[in-house]
């Protein structure tokens, strides 16, 4: 995003919609005109500020930015798909429609770190250090997401080095791994989490047993690690596809 200087008039109005801070005040002009500009380095390109249509002279113009700036705005503007994935947002579909793709078999567990929030954003250089450190488990990485579209090697989880520098809102690495990998899966989450720039979250999803009981709670339980607990399930019109999730 870029602020137009000789249009604006410094009102500050666009600052508190900016999901990074990163609108800042200036003068120029011999020090006479106070104008806002954007840190663009540290911009993600949500759009946020130029959608609160807040700006009473129309300063703010978002640039048509090529490869590799161009993945800012993919990954951080909600509005905008993945020309891979054709999904907008961050990762694939939400967990939460489980019951309609059939992702996570019985047996297995969804993780994803979500990389990243408002205020402090993701380099892609941290989450090539978490996709690293999660390789060496030999996790495989959803295909489907569009941070998986970006590695280099997926054996190694080293990235594109042309996007390294690259900030986002936010990203979400995501596997699925057998239940018996979810322990050494979080604790390598746990170590790395101590060598990263920004903040990440971790999910776990799984299908209930067939009596309805949890197993990745359990999981979590046995190892004495906390975690907290949600129902997702999106009932929807779709096709449920639950007759084939059952593995012996
Ligand atoms: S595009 Fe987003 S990060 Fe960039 S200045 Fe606007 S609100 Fe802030
Ligand atoms: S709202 Fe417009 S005029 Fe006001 S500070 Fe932001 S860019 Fe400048």
């Amino acid at each position: 995003m870029q602020i137009d200087a000789n249009k604006c008039v410094g009102c500050g109005q666009c600052r508190p919609f900016c999901t990074m801070g990163v609108i800042n005040f200036t003068r120029s002009g011999k020090g006479t005109k106070v104008h806002c500009y954007v840190d663009e380095d540290e911009c993600v390109d949500c759009g946020i500020c130029y959608r609160a249509q807040v700006c009473p002279v129309d300063a703010l113009h978002q640039p048509l930015y090529g490869w590799p700036r161009s993945i800012r705005g993919t990954f951080s503007n909600p509005l905008a798909e993945h020309k891979e994935t054709r999904v907008p947002g961050r990762g694939t579909e939400e967990m939460k429609t489980n019951d309609i793709t059939n992702r996570f078999k019985r047996g297995f567990a969804g993780m994803a770190a979500e990389m990243g929030r408002p205020g402090t954003g993701a380099r892609m250089r941290e989450a090539e250090k978490v996709f690293m450190a999660l390789a060496k488990l030999g996790v495989e990485f959803e295909p489907n997401n569009p941070l998986t579209g970006l590695l280099k090697d997926k054996t190694t989880g080293e990235m594109n080095p042309e996007v390294l520098n690259e900030k986002v809102l936010s990203a979400i690495i995501e596997m699925i791994i057998p239940l018996d990998k979810v322990i050494p899966v979080l604790e390598t989450m746990e170590r790395v989490a101590e060598e990263i720039n920004t903040v990440f979250s971790i999910d776990l999803v799984a299908r209930t047993d067939e009596d309805f009981s949890v197993p990745t709670a359990r999981i979590m339980n046995e190892n004495d690690k906390w975690f907290s607990i949600n129902g997702k399930i999106n009932l929807g019109l779709g096709h449920m596809n639950v007759k084939g999730a059952g593995v012996k």
